[in-house]
């Protein structure tokens, strides 16, 4: 299959979900992970009609919108380290990994004036020791803590669900990120609406937009992998 076929048949799934679960297809945002494969593919993808563009190195990420930065909508979805911030500050729109003070405070310090980073914080719900994100109960106290920094806007959650060859077993994952969402979208802070949900990779996607992802992450069922 060609990824434009890919992506109409992944679309026509989402709907499909969507209907069993009776949430709205428009809310969800397919982002297609591209960080294996080249720039020739991820141009296909944005021919293709794919609006979201996500990678998780500074490096990879940051060629790649050299030479497609004019189309798309560009996500840093990887963990980022503070002195990457400066040179992807101003090429993606969404940071899907914010787990500290200080990649606030470079991003806050990094950001022109006026200007508003959108930012995901990245909870490690499952507390598996190999990946990044804060635990469950820091989350809220973090959130508040965010205030001070002007330019940032926690505009919602994101996760990495353990892989399993059952995705059926993520959904407490997926269901645990949403119910703490809920949690802080109705504590209203101005700085952190907290209204998206990202979760759900190629292998659990469907199980993530059952439990309310807004924005999936799919990179090999979409785009493939090519390295
Ligand atoms: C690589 C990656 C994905 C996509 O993974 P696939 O299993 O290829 O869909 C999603 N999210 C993050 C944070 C990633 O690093």
């Amino acid at each position: 299959m060609t990824v434009k076929e890919k992506y109409e048949a992944l679309l026509s799934e989402i709907e499909d979900i969507c209907h069993s679960v009776g949430r709205d297809p428009k809310r969800i945002n397919v982002i297609a992970v591209t960080k294996y494969v080249s720039e020739e593919t991820t141009q296909k993808a944005l021919e293709a009609g794919v609006q979201h563009i996500g990678e998780n190195r500074a490096e990879g990420g940051v060629e790649k919108w050299e030479a497609l930065g004019n189309q798309g909508i560009w996500h840093f979805i990887g963990s980022l380290q503070s002195k990457k911030v400066k040179k992807v500050i101003d090429k993606f729109d969404y940071f899907h990994s914010l787990d500290r003070i200080s990649l606030a405070e470079e991003l806050d310090k990094r950001a022109k004036p006026g200007q508003v980073i959108r930012c995901f914080v990245q909870v490690n719900v499952s507390n598996e020791e190999s990946k990044s994100g804060l635990s469950k109960e820091e989350v809220l106290p973090f959130i508040e803590s965010l205030e001070k920094f002007p330019a940032i806007e926690v505009v919602g959650l994101m996760t990495m669900a353990p892989f399993y060859e059952a995705p059926e077993l993520t959904r407490p994952v997926f269901r645990g990120l949403r119910e703490l969402q809920e949690l802080v979208a109705a504590k209203q802070f101005t700085h952190a609406p907290c209204l998206e949900l990202s979760m759900g990779m190629s292998n659990d996607y469907r199980v993530a937009i059952e439990e309310g992802a807004t924005f999936i992450r799919v990179g090999t069922a979409l785009v493939g992998k090519e390295f």
